[in-house]
């Protein structure tokens, strides 16, 4: 018998970003914290009440937007992004 999981098994596994994702703090999909030295690249991928969404260049970046790079636009720069957040 096969299992019924694979055809209704579509299940919602992404929940509302946290208030770090919408500062651009955080990857939108890995939650990784652009503020750690070890952190990955940052590409803009997608907006929200004008802030910019990121996520990390390559895999993170193409789920959220579809693209690698993600959208054509430069990301405001990290100092800027956690005053504002903390603002
Ligand atoms: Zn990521």
């Amino acid at each position: 018998m096969y299992s019924q999981d694979s055809i209704s098994g579509h299940r919602r596994s992404r929940s509302e970003p946290t208030a770090e994702m919408l500062s651009g703090l955080q990857c939108l999909i890995c939650g990784t914290d652009y503020r750690s030295a070890s952190a990955p690249e940052a590409v803009v991928v997608s907006h929200r009440d004008d802030k910019q969404l990121l996520a990390c260049r390559g895999t993170c970046a193409r789920m959220a937007s579809g693209a690698a790079d993600g959208l054509d636009e430069t990301p405001l720069p990290l100092a800027e992004r956690v005053s504002r957040h903390s603002a």
